[in-house]
């Protein structure tokens, strides 16, 4: 027997049954980060670029105010900064490295 799960790559939580997928409501969300740097040399060095791809829930989309809703609202404004999103972002990527939990 096989068993689908779908579990939120932000916050964990986690689905099996066809209602509780539905209240999940996994969608995908894509987060770069690009990095720059000045030298003597040259003014700006742009170094490495990477982008995540992450299973959101509805509850974590929410919270990062990257719901569909949300950007149609207030496109301009999101509910976190930037840098607040990269954090979250890369607090999940340490931990998944490393198997540190918050
Ligand atoms: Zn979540």
């Amino acid at each position: 027997m096989k068993i689908e799960t779908h579990k939120c790559d932000l916050c964990g939580k986690q689905a099996t049954s066809k209602e509780g997928k539905a209240e999940l409501d996994l969608a995908q969300v894509i987060v770069g980060l690009s990095q720059s740097y000045y030298t003597f040399a040259a003014p700006q060095v742009h170094g490495g670029h990477k982008e995540w791809t992450k299973d959101a829930c509805l509850a974590c989309r929410t919270r990062l105010g990257v719901t569909h809703d949300q950007i149609k609202a207030n496109p301009e404004t999101p509910n976190l900064t930037l840098e607040e999103v990269l954090r979250e972002i890369m607090r999940e990527e340490i931990e998944q490295a490393t198997g540190a939990n918050r």
